[in-house]
């Protein structure tokens, strides 16, 4: 099978996610983008190595019961795959899955807030260096305090997509 072939494979199993006739567990998600991530991983892997690296160890050791995915992150995650569905160009194509799993596995609010810079899209991670909650704008990077909204200029690089649990302790609440 051609890389064509393969990323039509990983499509087609993403699919199951964003149809509208089963009901979306976190098990059934999961299921979905490993059997996905089986068909392009290593392309992915030239194109974005060390995405792939973070991406893979990340979805071995991910516990669904920490994971919080809403059905406004499931809408907006579908945008982009309707867009991957189409795309032909396989550098593209990665792009749109890099997006699609930020999208699903990083927990955001992107019916009810944006960045104060360019409205884009606020990602919640934890900072382990200063214990705390973090948001962090997907498409200019600009970060944000993730209870008081103030705005970051110092940031680490030590942190890691916010849990269930992140979510819980800082008063954080969202729509199922
Ligand atoms: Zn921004």
């Amino acid at each position: 099978m051609n890389i064509y072939g393969h990323t039509k494979n990983a499509t087609q199993e993403l699919r199951h996610i964003f149809n509208n006739d089963n009901k979306k567990d976190i098990n059934s998600i999961l299921l979905a983008i490993k059997s996905s991530w089986r068909f392009i991983h290593k392309y992915i892997k030239n194109i974005h190595p060390e995405w792939t690296i973070e991406f893979s160890t990340k979805l071995n050791i991910i516990n669904p019961e920490e994971l919080v995915i809403t059905s406004n992150m499931i809408s907006n995650a579908r945008r982009s795959f309707i867009s991957m569905e189409q795309e032909r160009e396989i550098k593209t194509y990665m792009m749109y899955f890099i997006w699609i799993m930020n999208k699903l596995l990083i927990f955001n609010k992107s019916d009810e807030e944006g960045c104060r810079v360019c409205q884009g899209e606020l990602y919640y991670y934890f900072d382990i260096e200063h214990d705390i909650l973090i948001k962090e704008c997907g498409t200019c990077s600009s970060w944000y305090h993730g209870k008081s909204d103030n705005t970051i200029k110092e940031f680490t690089k030590n942190i890691r997509p916010a849990t269930r649990t992140d979510l819980i302790d800082n008063k954080i609440s969202w729509n199922a």
